[in-house]
């Protein structure tokens, strides 16, 4: 099988097109209108700060693997460490989704999305967790999220939108979760299972990614989790990948000013 270019961009396989600003990687138009909505947000006294941005499909694997082998707590939707030697396969990987996206399936791949946080909000030493208690109404960046809200709300949001806006049953409610509509859907409307499928076997002499890895190292690592995850492989892309929230129609026609 030989991938696009866009099939690879799509995978975190590729990230030629994007552009570094420091330690994040995004799409040169992703940035472009970030600028606009930090500008937007410096007036009202909020520091938009990125926690992380474009992530290749190596990350992902490591972050996965990391997850299934103990080596990275999976945590419940409490903030509790779930004892995954408990669980069956299935369950596990379930757990592990509800906050990691599969390799190959996270919409950080695609260098329009990113995590978000307020710096203006807490000390600089301050270690940016990303939960729910810290976006919430009473947390420090609860603040800069609901003018967040608002300007999406009007349609003033410079192209971004929240796919994680609420619990669906599938991926966790991600308020810190930006998505770059005008080229985020195109990517969310060409992904398919039977794509990550073929690319954790490594068939039909996949090239491996841009790092130039080998075959090997570019499979899901972990047999057993790949055999459950393939398994279930159409239910769990659903309700994992596909079950997000539809960009506002503002958010999707937003046109950078010249
Ligand atoms: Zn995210």
């Amino acid at each position: 099988m030989s991938l696009s270019v866009f099939q690879r961009q799509l995978l975190g396989l590729d990230e030629n097109a994007l552009l570094a600003r420091g330690r994040h990687k995004l799409q040169p138009a992703v940035w472009n209108a970030w600028t606009y909505l930090s500008l937007a947000a410096e007036k009202e006294g909020y520091k938009l700060q990125i926690a992380s941005a474009y992530r290749s499909y190596e990350r992902q694997l490591s972050i996965w693997n990391g997850k299934l082998s103990g080596e990275r707590p999976v945590l419940d939707d409490n903030d509790h460490t779930i004892d995954i030697r408990d669980l069956s396969d299935a369950e596990c990987i379930r757990c592990v989704l509800r906050f990691s996206a599969m390799p190959g399936g996270s919409r950080h791949h695609w260098g329009t999305d990113l995590d978000v946080y307020d710096a203006a909000a807490v000390a600089d030493d301050y270690r940016v967790q990303l939960s729910a208690a810290e976006v919430d109404a009473a947390g420090p960046f609860g603040a800069m999220h609901a003018w967040l809200d608002q300007r999406i709300a009007r349609g003033e949001s410079f192209g971004f939108y929240r796919p994680y806006d609420r619990d669906r049953g599938g991926v966790a409610a991600e308020r810190w979760h930006l998505s770059y509509a005008p080229l985020a859907t195109d990517f969310e409307c060409a992904i398919d299972e039977s794509l990550l499928r073929r690319l954790w076997r490594g068939e039909g002499g996949f090239e491996g990614n841009s790092e130039g890895n080998s075959e090997g190292k570019t499979a899901v690592r972990q047999p057993v989790a790949r055999e459950a995850l393939e398994r279930e492989l159409e239910s769990i892309f659903e309700r994992f990948v596909l079950r997000v929230a539809r960009p506002p129609a503002a958010a999707l026609a937003y046109l950078p000013p010249d």
